[in-house]
């Protein structure tokens, strides 16, 4: 009898890592919260579990005939204040626990802007970058096939994350209209077929500005700014920070990072990015690793890259007296004990990155009350809705000798299990 050949694909299950640690931080913030907010057990099991977890396996036809199978997940931590919204991430090391871990702070991040969506985050451990486009296409339409059932305007909608962008969700419009018979702009937010408001792509560090703005307090002219990350958020966070006055000298990105203290040219370093693939060789600033930018005497920085960046390890060399987190979940429990220590203020991540999030809600109202707001109009709002939230959360902060994060959590798990309460449990 001959042995049969077990084909090679991903593992069923995923080993513990960082996507495990992330969501280990996510419970340990929402146990601290419920803590404090003195939720009963049966609240917390709730607010703990995600409601729907859908794990898919998503056959990639290679252009060289090859097969490889990765897995796709989408999770729907908690639909109690409205329907689901979240991005989709396509990046190797995704796994279920860290799409857990961040569609529950997609929970979070609706409930403390005060707009009625619950939270939801979607990945496909899968390396764009190793793709042609094709093969991303075929990717993004069978991932969507697969998770089809839990999608849709009405329950989920998907927005852009880290390895994802415009195409990928007019790929997802187009994949979830064949298969409804009918086009559907509304299943998506972010692409080039329901662009949204004018520059939506931009409203998440257009959020970033504003909560960056907000706790540096008095004039932003001449604060020094880092970024780390030059993506779809720290890039047009650099503009947005170097229009309100400060000097954005440092960034990095997955090639490298640069420095110039006298305040980088942020469109040339833009347009260099574009054409080279990355900041690393950028001619008119110097160079510095990745790791020293995050410890620069700034004072601001603004982690836009992954999760995890500032560790309990490097934690107790960060400079900057205020850091505002762009990414999701950049920070470790271990080192905001350490920040906190060291009165550096971090804005967290479901205030500071809630613009993207804010600016769908604005859409959706434009949508259903037929009218058209300007992009000052628009903006006006974002600002509004963050400036209260920031205000909301350091005034929770003051008040009961806590940080910005510990406050944010109590607002947002406070809210959203006020309504667990409200609508009760079926049966
Ligand atoms: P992106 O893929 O567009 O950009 C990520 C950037 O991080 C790239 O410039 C990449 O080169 C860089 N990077 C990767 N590894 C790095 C490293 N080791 N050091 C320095 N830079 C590194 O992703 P994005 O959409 O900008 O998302 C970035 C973060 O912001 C993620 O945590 C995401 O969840 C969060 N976020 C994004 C949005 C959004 O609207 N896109 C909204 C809220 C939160």
């Amino acid at each position: 009898m001959t042995t049969p050949t077990v084909p090679s694909t991903t593992p069923a299950t995923t080993p513990a890592g960082p996507g495990r640690q992330a969501l280990d931080s996510a419970l340990f913030r929402l146990g601290q919260a419920a803590d404090r907010l003195e939720l009963d057990d049966n609240l917390r099991a709730m607010l703990a579990t995600p409601r729907r977890s859908l794990t898919v396996s998503v056959p990639v036809r290679r252009e060289d005939g090859r097969m490889d199978v990765v897995q796709g997940f989408r999770v729907q931590h908690n639909t109690t204040r409205g329907p689901a919204k979240g991005g989709i991430r396509f990046h190797p090391h995704t796994d279920v626990h860290e799409v857990t871990a961040l569609a529950m702070g997609m929970t979070w991040k609706c409930a403390l802007a005060g707009i009625p969506y619950g939270g939801a985050k979607g990945g496909v451990s899968v390396d764009p970058a190793s793709l042609c486009a094709l093969e991303l296409e075929r990717v993004t339409r069978r991932y969507v096939n697969e998770v089809l059932p839990i999608i849709g305007p009405e329950r989920d909608v998907p927005t852009p994350d880290v390895g994802t962008d415009e195409r990928t969700m007019a790929w997802i419009m187009d994949t979830y209209s064949v298969n409804a018979g009918y086009p559907v702009p509304g299943v998506t937010i972010g692409g080039p077929v329901n662009p949204g408001a004018p520059d939506r792509a931009g409203a998440t560090s257009r959020g970033v500005r504003v909560a960056a703005l907000r706790a540096l307090g008095g004039s932003p002219e001449g604060r020094t700014v880092a970024i780390q990350g030059f993506g779809k958020v720290g890039a047009p966070a650099a503009r947005y920070l170097a229009d309100a006055g400060c000097l954005v000298v440092a960034v990095s990105d997955r090639t490298g990072a640069v420095i110039d203290r006298s305040g980088l040219d942020v469109d040339d370093l833009r347009a260099w990015s574009e054409e080279t693939g990355g900041v690393r060789g950028y001619l008119r600033a110097d160079a510095l690793s990745q790791k020293e930018l995050l410890e620069l005497d700034v004072d601001v920085l603004v982690p836009a890259a992954m999760a995890g960046a500032i560790t309990e390890e490097n934690a107790p060399r960060i400079r900057a007296g205020l850091i505002v987190e762009g990414a999701s979940s950049p920070t470790t429990p271990g080192a905001d004990h350490v920040l906190a220590d060291a009165g550096v203020t971090v804005v967290p991540d479901i205030l500071a990155n809630a613009g993207g999030v804010i600016v769908s809600y604005l859409e959706w109202l434009q949508d259903m009350q037929a009218r058209s707001w300007s992009a000052r109009e628009v903006d006006a709002r974002l600002r509004g809705i963050v400036e209260d939230a920031f205000d909301a959360t350091a005034a929770v902060a003051a008040e009961h000798g806590i940080t910005l994060r510990q406050a944010a959590h109590v607002i947002a798990v406070g809210r959203v299990a006020e309504a667990h309460r409200a609508r009760g449990t079926h049966p």
